[in-house]
């Protein structure tokens, strides 16, 4: 045995995982700026345009009210553009530390898609993009779940699919059943995305160059959300699209067990 070497070979090995703390404190040191100055970007914009709206209606005298109420309008969108904006940061930093539990209820999937798609009719109606809820077998699927989280996840999804979808396009809903679990697929005919941009596509303020040259409204959290949401079921989500002919975005349930009824005994009488 060489004592030299040994203590050489320790020290070595210490300032291995000393280095590799100190990777790791850059990397949540660079996601926090990074997250820090994506916020601040993600402000600055709706501000600057009220501002805009704002003076020009001030500084202006503004005699034509009709410009005037259009500009009013405009400085309003952006508020709720803010207003969103706060929404979503709020909620997927309480998904984040876990301060929102997952309420796990059994309900049929088939009746809450079904809910989904009447709470969003108007908005596809305006949108021309029809909406279609597919299964193969039609007998409803009852899932143990979270019924008001996994109605967001539909939601963001589906309104993703307005947002990139084209006009007189359709949306379909699918539901696939798997041994214990049910897949649920949500299906647009829109845009789609480049498959270098697919591995990003969850990632907290990730928006493609296409949505943000399209001027579409979105904080880009959306998908993050819903990702949150679905892994907090121990569940995971997955996206195929191509380029121009559209995009699939599917995640998995568990089906709820259906409690075994008590076998009726014959009551023999004697
Ligand atoms: P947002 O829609 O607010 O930008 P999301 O997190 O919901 O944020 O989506 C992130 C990005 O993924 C979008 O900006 C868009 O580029 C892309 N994307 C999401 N859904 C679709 C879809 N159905 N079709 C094409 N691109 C999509």
């Amino acid at each position: 045995a060489d004592p030299i070497n040994d203590v050489e070979q320790e020290v070595q090995e210490w300032a291995r995982q000393k280095k590799s703390e100190i990777d790791d404190l850059r990397k949540q040191e660079k996601f926090r700026r990074d997250f820090l100055s994506n916020i601040s970007h993600e402000f600055k914009t709706p501000l600057f345009a009220i501002q805009g709206y704002i003076d020009a209606i001030v500084d202006d005298d503004f005699e034509d009210t009709d410009m005037a109420r259009q500009f009013l309008d405009k400085a309003s969108k952006n508020v709720d553009r803010l207003s969103y904006l706060i929404k979503d940061l709020d909620e997927i930093s309480k998904l984040e530390t876990g301060e929102i539990p997952i309420n796990y209820t059994k309900f049929k999937i088939n009746d809450l898609i079904r809910e989904v798609f009447e709470s969003l009719e108007m908005k596809a109606a305006e949108h021309h993009i029809k909406l279609v809820f597919k299964q193969k077998y039609d007998e409803p699927i009852l899932v143990n779940a979270d019924r008001e989280k996994i109605r967001q996840v539909l939601v963001n999804l589906i309104d993703n699919s307005f947002k990139y979808g084209k006009e007189e396009g359709s949306t379909s809903v699918s539901l696939f059943e798997l041994h214990d679990q049910v897949l649920v697929e949500v299906t647009d005919d829109g845009i789609g995305i480049e498959e270098k941009y697919l591995p990003r596509l969850f990632e907290r303020f990730f928006r493609t160059d296409t949505s943000r040259s399209r001027q579409i409204g979105g904080s880009g959290l959306g998908l993050a959300i819903v990702k949150h949401i679905v892994e907090a079921h121990q569940e995971t989500i997955n996206v195929r699209s191509t380029e121009g002919l559209g995009s699939t975005f599917g995640f998995t349930l568990q089906k709820a067990k259906q409690g075994i009824p008590f076998p009726t005994i014959p009551v023999l009488n004697s």
